[in-house]
């Protein structure tokens, strides 16, 4: 090509996305996967156009990608970003992160356990401290630590986009009184609007995970939709409340190692609140637990 431009446009073509294309990469390397990192690679080109779509991936965007496996969708993203920062646990897949991403020059890899990376610090070497936005089809087996740990360190974290497992996905946006409602939902709702995005079968991914997948896109708030004095306070409550799922709230509360209220101020609190002594805690939105978690630091 004479064009160093063109040159450019071509080398930025993901090659990668398909199943022939990922056997291949597979077989060259005799890579064998390994369970007990959740490693199921994606397989199919409309599931990742629609990840890098929902993203809302802009020219100027930091993305940090989670688990990239062989490079697939870290060189769409690649292609859609500025620049791209890939964490990835497995050493094996190192070297052919290396030749999958070889033609692309704004992805950096880094061989780590991502919930021992420091974020803030990359999003400050990366992006000059502004907020990045994460992608990635993250391994089941450490969802919920990876995506509470991206919220409650306050990292300078825009949005995540994520595969997980369906049920989780339909856990984070639960409301109350739905069944799959509990501590996870409250926890990312108030940090987040969720958003699910698509219903992704197991074909799309080798091998085929046992479960359905969905990807679900995670707005962060710049403020939490509601105002509370001690939001370690509220969290402990609202993990007590649904410790016990059948128990109702005020006895969820006095069995809690982790809080240490008397039964008087647990019923006046609840009280306060304007709900029944026998309520259960499925049924209180974050606004209530926001408030009675007021209620009690006063008590
Ligand atoms: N992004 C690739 C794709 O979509 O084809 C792979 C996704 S696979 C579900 C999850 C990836 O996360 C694997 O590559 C796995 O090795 C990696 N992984 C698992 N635990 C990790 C951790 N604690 N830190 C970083 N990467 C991890």
């Amino acid at each position: 090509m004479v064009s160093g431009i063109i040159e450019e446009d071509e080398m930025k073509q993901p090659t990668l996305g398909n199943p022939q294309e990922t056997i291949a990469v597979l077989q060259k390397y005799n890579f064998v996967f390994q369970k007990k990192f959740g490693q199921n690679f994606l397989i199919d080109t409309h599931v990742l156009d629609k990840i890098i779509r929902a993203a809302g991936i802009e020219e100027n965007d930091c993305v940090l990608e989670i688990g990239p496996g062989i490079g697939t969708m870290t060189q769409y993203l690649a292609c859609a970003a500025r620049r791209v920062v890939a964490v990835e646990i497995d050493r094996a897949l190192i070297p052919i992160l290396e030749d999958t991403l070889g033609g692309y020059d704004n992805v950096r890899v880094i061989n780590d356990d991502v919930l021992k990376v420091d974020i803030a610090a990359l999003a400050e070497d990366e992006n000059g401290g502004q907020p990045l936005k994460v992608v990635a089809n993250l391994p089941y087996y450490i969802t919920t630590p990876i995506i509470m740990g991206l919220f409650e360190n306050h990292v300078p974290v825009k949005s995540i986009t994520v595969m997980v497992q369906k049920e989780v996905a339909d856990r984070m946006q639960a409301g109350p009184g739905r069944k799959d409602y509990g501590a996870l939902s409250l926890a990312v709702q108030y940090y987040a609007r969720p958003y699910v995005v698509a219903n992704v079968p197991p074909n799309c991914f080798m091998p085929r995970p046992k479960v359905g997948s969905a990807v679900i896109r995670l707005d962060r708030y710049e403020e939490p939709p509601v105002k509370v004095r001690d939001e370690k306070l509220m969290f402990r409550i609202i993990r007590a409340s649904f410790n016990q799922r059948r128990k109702t709230l005020a006895n969820g509360l006095k069995n809690s190692q982790e809080l240490d209220f008397t039964k008087e101020e647990i019923e006046n609190a609840i009280a306060c609140l304007g709900r029944e002594p026998g309520v259960r805690g499925e049924t209180l939105t974050l606004e209530e637990f926001a408030k009675l978690s007021d209620i009690l630091s006063e008590s």
